[in-house]
């Protein structure tokens, strides 16, 4: 059913993030001709979307709750600059509704849905009660009131361990966990509101039946700003390390027909309960040939490539264009998708030491490009990984026809990335595509605590190559050797062969 449509004119795109996204945000203004003003934080100086914007504004400091989270900040920069709308990307302010509702205010247009819908889904209680009246599956559960600790504990008793412990207002991974056995439950109901308090400012908890051997499944859709909702299909996200994702593949590896039919319906549905409006993601978990309802997230996702590369679509220029009131270029008959799309993301972290993070400014970059290859990133050469922000540093997406090609296109392509400067977990990413239960398509979200919960076993390296890493090391330090030789190389077939390379410093 259609409603009556406002076009509103954008020329000027202020760009509330940073990193890969900020990127991705420039590449699709600029191919549809608009200006773009990156709101930028005093760490950001002089990246690559600080660089690609035609201009910029500081808001504030490293720290992201004085810059990326700070509503009144952005706003004022992006009134100040001209913008006419404001991409909020994934992560920081873009599931603020409080945020969508001041850029209505001083007439911004926010590119994402409704106020109303961000409040709605952003509360994960009040989303599963939405679905649960609309006759949609939910995990079973308590979602009550009354939140004292005899209560969540014996509702714990009553549906047995395993039970999942989940922050309302989550996000990210963080405010959940899951409890194997009473005698942990007091703790882990504490620990998650703790989580959950400082994280998400609000206490309240939820629980659910923890569902253990379970894949993710997700559906895209898309609300077209005549109020036709899309359905953009589904993506599989099962490898996740502490609830995050690591790699998404679009379709799902191993999903039967008529359960992928039953799961889009009821994903078109729920977006068409909510009047929902541009891209937005329904996520399930899916066990034993029954899948439920988890939450809908509100904005562009991280893994939103694969289903452009499956399907031929452009997911940012469909938000901006929809945020305009314009109409998009599809027809659901025509959306069928295609082939085999995988993505890896890639962390500056050391897998040799249990995935710790690792810092460093980049001294050399290689992604080579090739035919179904796409790479995301927001660094070059001389830009500096943080610790600040989010540890992910680009993202590695390739397809292909079918999905043995893709999976093998993705080994090949992660061997051909070079990083120096910062340590990666390319390797990682390497040996989890090689496992014989990816391969064969049949992994859960246990996947990565069964096989590589503590990362990867270093090397066996002789005494002799560990010393001469030290001392190529701190002759680099002292700036003896030329920019490309790194202190974290990372990536590329020398990586994988050579031990000295990736060795622990
Ligand atoms: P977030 O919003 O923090 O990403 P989600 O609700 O999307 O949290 O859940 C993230 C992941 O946590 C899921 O993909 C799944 O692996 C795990 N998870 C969440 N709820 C359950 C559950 N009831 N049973 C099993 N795993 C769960």
């Amino acid at each position: 059913m259609g409603k009556a449509v406002r076009l509103r004119k954008i020329e000027k795109v202020a760009i509330a993030n940073r990193g890969e996204v900020a990127v991705r945000i420039i590449h699709a203004c600029r191919d549809l001709g608009l200006e773009t003003v990156l709101l930028h934080s005093e760490a950001d100086v002089d990246t690559l979307a600080f660089r690609m914007a035609d201009e910029r504004v500081l808001i504030g400091p490293a720290e992201s709750a004085k810059s990326y989270l700070d509503i009144e900040k952005n706003i004022l920069a992006a009134v100040g600059s001209g913008a006419d709308a404001i991409h909020p990307g994934f992560g920081f302010l873009s599931e603020n509704a409080d945020f969508a509702e001041a850029c209505e205010k001083k007439h911004l247009i926010f590119i994402g849905p409704s106020p109303e819908s961000i409040r709605l889904f952003g509360d994960k209680v009040s989303a599963k009660q939405l679905v649960k009246r609309a006759g949609g599956p939910v995990i079973p559960g308590y979602e009550g009131d009354d939140q004292s600790e005899e209560r969540l504990l014996a509702e714990i008793e009553k549906m047995g361990p395993p039970v999942i412990v989940k922050a309302a207002g989550g996000g990210g991974g963080r405010g959940m966990r899951v409890v194997r056995s009473m005698p942990e439950a007091l703790e882990s109901i504490r620990s998650a509101r703790r989580e959950a308090k400082s994280a998400f400012g609000s206490e309240k908890v939820f629980l659910e039946k923890y569902l253990d051997h379970a894949k993710h499944i997700e559906f895209q859709i898309f609300g077209d700003s005549s109020g036709r909702i899309f359905n953009l299909f589904e993506r599989e996200c099962s490898v996740q390390r502490r609830h995050q994702k690591i790699i998404e593949e679009a379709p799902a590896a191993k999903l039967d027909p008529t359960v992928r039919r039953r799961m889009a319906k009821v994903a078109v549905e729920i977006a068409e309960t909510a009047k929902y409006s541009g891209a937005g993601t329904i996520e399930f978990l899916y066990q034993d040939g029954e899948f439920y309802f988890m939450e809908m997230n509100t904005r562009l996702q991280v893994e939103h490539p694969v289903t452009e590369l499956v399907l031929g679509v452009d997911l940012v220029k469909a938000q901006i264009l929809t945020a305009q009131g314009q109409g998009l270029l599809w027809a659901q008959n025509e959306l069928a998708p295609r082939g085999h799309a995988i993505e890896c993301r890639v962390y500056a972290e050391d897998p040799f030491r249990g995935g710790v993070p690792s810092t460093g400014t980049i001294q050399y970059l290689h992604f080579e490009p090739g035919p179904g290859r796409r790479y995301e990133c927001g660094l070059e050469v001389g830009d500096k990984v943080s610790s600040h922000y989010d540890p992910m540093i680009a993202k590695v997406i390739v397809w292909d026809e079918s999905r043995p090609r893709a999976l093998r296109k993705m080994v090949e392509t992660l061997r051909e990335c070079v990083i120096f400067g910062v340590r990666t977990n390319i390797p990682y990413l390497i040996k989890i595509l090689q496992n014989t239960e990816f391969v064969e398509g049949k992994m859960s979200t246990q996947f990565i605590d069964t096989y590589f919960k503590n990362g990867l076993v270093d090397v066996e390296t002789s005494n002799d190559i560990r010393e001469l890493a030290k001392r190529l090391e701190s002759a680099n330090a002292l700036g003896e050797l030329a920019p490309s030789g790194g202190a974290g190389v990372s990536g590329g077939r020398a990586a994988e062969k050579s031990p000295w390379l990736i060795s622990k410093s």
